[in-house]
């Protein structure tokens, strides 16, 4: 059973009671007393400690020292001093670093957690560090180290494999390339885990996750060495909603499964270090091409295309490619306006995802036509689908019986890439944007009487695409797609009906 374990940094005793309570109530096991954070702020660690019997958790005492990322400015003498207080003052834990386990004058009453940080890159001699901290007598070895890429992801894992079953073990992979370290620590063996409480922005320590979210988003209570592992490559990735979508679907069909966000530089790199305990991987921006050579095979549309979104295996275990939101926009599309043969269909766009829309469109003999801003990318992919083209200017020219929105215009900006005033009723116009969930396009589109769908349904489709994929079974839509409304904000529930 996983330990999640709640930095806290109170001012008084007050704090202290009311950060513990809270802790709890969100759903914690233990707290971190974080002396050095306290004295820094101008508490007065003694008092904290003697609100120490009170509290509703067990408490971990950490004053960490200078050298492996605290902030005590006292003297060592001092900091052993506070450190044995604790554990007269009834903590539960005592977090001393190997390298000052030397200084305890005696063995503690409370369990020993040995600890190693490392705040700028992976350590040295990790291994070795273990064995002594389970020889000096740690009840828990805490291992902190700083991954810079995915390879160094693979490192921490295979730590945890490597250490996990002799004795507890925490292994934290800090900042946001870390994260799946903390999320996939139960998984991974580990019996603690940090997490910052739900109002707290920070934590501690850079990329915690909140009581929460690891609790309710990631399940983590479920979590164990069966446990199949999913996520998504990217770069940012910290803002995906894909997590919450996926994690709600494991839940809600009972698979014991984890979904979590992968920041990754090299997706190469990535994948061989780390594909082997990988069960499945949604790739986005800036990935989408990176892996396609990488595969044993690609589906038809994803080879035709050229890019893929999912990585998942079959039963022989050989790798596949697959484009997910080609269909996925098809779909909508069908949903607004029934059968494409012959249709004509304006694709405003030529990147990743209007290249998808426009082959899987062609795949079911639409009449394509690609308009871009930069023309010449228009021209390119037209000559391969053998479509038409024009610019931007020229596309309000024509009639079309459905527009669709491949641009990241309306994203960021309240604009739109096509003329309100040649907007007409007798159109369908889907909006490849999902954030606004209402953008400029489609409210110009439905004043002037069009059928309209944003960008949601093919958010939730690509996503039930590689579900279906991963585990053989349909997806929970509705589920999805409430977690998804969840992630974009409560106003997005109030306007967006479910299916
Ligand atoms: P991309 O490859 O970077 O392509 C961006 C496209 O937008 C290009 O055609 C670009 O034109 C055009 N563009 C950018 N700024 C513009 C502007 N100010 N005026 C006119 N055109 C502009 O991006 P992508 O991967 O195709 O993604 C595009 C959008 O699709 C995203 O922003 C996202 O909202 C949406 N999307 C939705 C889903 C979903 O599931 N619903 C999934 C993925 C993406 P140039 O060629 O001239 O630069």
């Amino acid at each position: 059973m996983i330990t999640i374990v709640t930095p806290i940094v109170p001012h008084d005793r007050v704090a202290l009671t009311r950060l513990t309570t809270s802790a709890r109530a969100q759903g914690a096991d233990a707290v971190e007393l974080r002396l050095d954070l306290c004295a820094q702020s101008g508490a007065v660690c003694q008092d904290l400690l003697a609100g120490l019997q009170d509290l509703v958790l067990p408490v971990i005492a950490t004053c960490r020292h200078r050298d492996e990322g605290g902030a005590w400015e006292g003297s060592e003498s001092e900091r052993i001093d506070l450190l044995m207080a604790a554990d007269q003052a009834g903590a539960a834990f005592i977090d001393i670093e190997l390298a000052a386990i030397g200084h305890l004058p005696h063995k503690p009453q409370a369990g020993l957690i040995i600890s190693y940080h490392d705040f700028t890159g992976m350590g040295t001699d990790v291994d070795a560090r273990i064995a002594q901290m389970r020889s000096a007598g740690a009840a828990v070895a805490k291992i902190a180290l700083t991954p810079g890429d995915s390879d160094d992801l693979a490192t921490l894992q295979q730590l945890a494999q490597r250490h996990a079953g002799q004795g507890q073990l925490m292994v934290i992979g800090m900042g946001e390339v870390g994260l799946p370290s903390r999320l996939l620590a139960a998984a991974w063996g580990c019996s603690h885990t940090f997490a910052r409480l739900d109002e707290d922005d920070q934590g501690s320590a850079p990329g915690q996750p909140s009581i929460h979210d690891l609790i309710h988003t990631y399940g983590i209570r479920t979590h164990n060495a069966d446990t199949l592992i999913f996520g998504v490559m990217g770069n940012p990735i910290n803002h995906s909603l894909s997590p919450a979508i996926h994690n709600a679907a494991f839940i809600h069909e009972g698979i014991n499964a984890v979904y979590v966000p992968f920041l990754v530089h090299d997706a190469q790199t990535f994948w061989q270090s780390c594909g082997a305990w990988i069960d499945g991987l949604s790739i986005t921006i800036p990935h989408k091409h990176s892996l396609f050579h990488d595969t044993d095979y690609n589906e038809d549309l994803a080879q035709a295309i050229g890019a893929i979104n999912t990585l998942y295996r079959d039963q022989e275990g050989r790798l596949i490619g697959a484009n997910t939101d080609a269909h996925a926009a098809l779909e909508c599309v069908r949903s607004l306006r029934g059968d494409l043969a012959h249709a004509h269909c304006l694709i405003l766009g030529a990147g990743g995802v209007a290249r998808a829309i426009a082959f899987a469109l062609c795949d079911s003999d639409a009449r394509v036509s690609i308009a871009n801003r930069n023309p010449q990318r228009a021209q390119e992919l037209a000559e391969e689908l053998g479509c038409q083209w024009c610019s931007l200017a020229e596309a309000a020219n024509d009639h079309y019986d459905v527009i669709i929105n491949g641009t990241s215009v309306g994203m960021r900006e309240d604009s739109s890439p096509w003329p309100a005033e040649a907007h007409r009723d007798d159109q369908a116009i889907f909006d490849t944007v999902y954030t606004p969930l209402e953008t400029r396009f489609l409210r110009e589109a439905a004043l002037a009487g069009a059928r309209c769908q944003n960008g949601l349904r093919m958010f939730i489709r690509q996503a039930a695409g590689q579900f279906e994929r991963w585990l053989q079974r349909p997806a929970p839509e509705p589920i999805m797609q409430r977690a998804a409304l969840q992630g974009l904000g409560a106003a997005a529930l109030d306007t967006q009906p479910e299916d």
